[in-house]
């Protein structure tokens, strides 16, 4: 694999920015290697400027269920520059987008567009402890929720991968009132209610755990969330930033029957461009500026180019349900391909998969909780990440993430996938 210019634009990079890279796990760092940076995307395949081809299964960490920059939704987006990027004053189609956020989930009423997913997390629970009149929220380990300092205790994601899931420069004063629960663990949470349950104002969980590989919540775990917390008064809030249009295009709600108080969304609702949002009943958005008395803005929020580029993605996810059908049948086909490996390698390893979201996690399942995915072979892992890109392919460069598989990849490359994943588990244990 050539990457004479991945590397010089590294050096560089590293000048003036840290690390080179603008997010951590974008390093690879964890697996050993330089970054290579991209030209160009399109379908399922990413392109690096050495020119070296990906069957892609970062895909923007999530966003793109579609692939890269699908023809009917980029189109148009010239025009919609040309009549200007920003306002700063509403728009219609910031009406339109919301709509089709609260019907799309029969849990909310009214919902706020933001910028990313840490800013709907950081949103919401601002929002629901003015609510509730509580302080203290609960959140699982492993269980990443962006990088507001209330939520980067105990985390997902590249904070695993770095081994920082609380990180430095978070006063501990400001995560005193953040508590933390073993995922998927009933009397762990039964137990924290039972001594503060009144004191608590929200729960936060991922459904489906995307930022420590794929863990999915067992239905009695996130049923006995909704139990509990009507049982408390605390608000319920699904963040479902990964999850969001992915499982189903009702969400969690559809893929698991249990509605929350509250839902933050991210990625797909913004089809790759930065955005965000939180929603709830409208009792609990009555809280927030300027009905009610909770602070909350953006200079960017429900920007012309996110809210066409969302609005047109979610669309024609509502409008063609196969969509769904298709991708679960292609994760299907990965799921069992990669299981068939691991068989014939006599490899004692895991996959989990939820909907287009898999994982071949390199320890011996099952795999529920953070305390599982720790187990997992890293120095394999990595060994195997190589041999992979080296194939062709681009896997999230850690353990700790999912495949995320979009309706542009095709069987052909997902047969090419488990072809590769074969030789690259044989030469990682070689
Ligand atoms: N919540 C979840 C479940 C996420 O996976 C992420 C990011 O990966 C976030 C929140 C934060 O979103 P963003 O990176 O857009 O700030």
């Amino acid at each position: 694999m050539k990457n004479e210019k991945s590397l010089k634009i590294y050096e560089e990079a590293v000048k003036y920015i840290p690390g080179g890279v603008n997010s951590p796990v974008r390093a690879f760092k964890s697996v050993g290697l330089d970054p290579i940076f991209i030209d160009r995307a399109h379908g399922s395949r990413i392109y690096d400027v050495d020119g070296n081809e990906y069957i892609d299964y970062i895909c923007s960490w999530g966003p793109l269920m579609l692939g890269h920059s699908p023809k009917e939704i980029v189109q148009g987006i010239e025009e919609v520059v040309a009549k200007g990027t920003s306002y700063g004053v509403p728009t219609e189609i910031e009406v339109d987008m919301a709509k089709i956020i609260v019907e799309a989930y029969p849990a909310i009423d009214q919902v706020r567009m933001v910028n990313s997913g840490t800013e709907a997390t950081m949103s919401a629970l601002r929002v629901a402890r003015a609510y509730t009149n509580r302080n203290k929220i609960l959140k699982f380990e492993g269980c990443y929720h962006g990088h507001s300092d209330a939520l980067l205790v105990k985390s997902g994601s590249g904070t695993i991968t770095y081994g920082v899931p609380t990180s430095p420069g978070v006063p501990d004063d400001v995560v005193k009132d953040t508590l933390v629960c073993r995922y998927n663990d009933l009397d762990a949470v039964r137990e924290i209610f039972k001594n503060q349950g009144h004191e608590i104002a929200a729960i936060i969980v991922e459904t489906v755990a995307g930022n420590m590989g794929v863990v999915s919540g067992t239905q009695e775990f996130l049923q006995l969330l909704r139990d509990i917390t009507k049982e408390y008064n605390t608000v319920l809030i699904f963040d479902e930033v990964i999850t969001g249009f992915r499982l189903n295009y009702s969400s969690s709600i559809g893929y698991f029957g249990i509605k929350p108080d509250m839902v933050c969304f991210g990625k797909i609702i913004g089809a790759g461009l930065p955005v965000g949002a939180y929603g709830g009943t409208k009792e609990i958005m009555s809280m927030v500026s300027p009905v009610g008395p909770v602070y909350q803005a953006g200079t960017l929020s429900g920007n012309p180019l996110a809210m066409y580029m969302g609005k047109k993605n979610l669309e024609i996810l509502r409008d063609n349900p196969q969509i769904y059908l298709e991708l679960e049948e292609k994760a299907k086909r990965l799921e069992a391909g990669l299981r068939n490996n691991i068989e014939k390698l006599g490899l004692n390893y895991t996959i989990n998969r939820a909907g287009s979201l898999v994982c071949l996690f390199f320890a011996k399942g099952p795999i529920n909780n953070y305390d599982d995915v720790t187990k997992c072979d890293v120095d394999k892992f990595n060994k195997y990440f190589k041999e992979l890109i080296n194939k062709g392919i681009l896997l999230a460069p850690t353990q700790f993430e999912a495949m995320f598989l979009s309706n542009a990849h095709k069987n052909e490359d997902i047969d090419y996938t488990i072809n590769a994943s074969y030789e690259a588990l044989k030469a990682a244990h070689n």
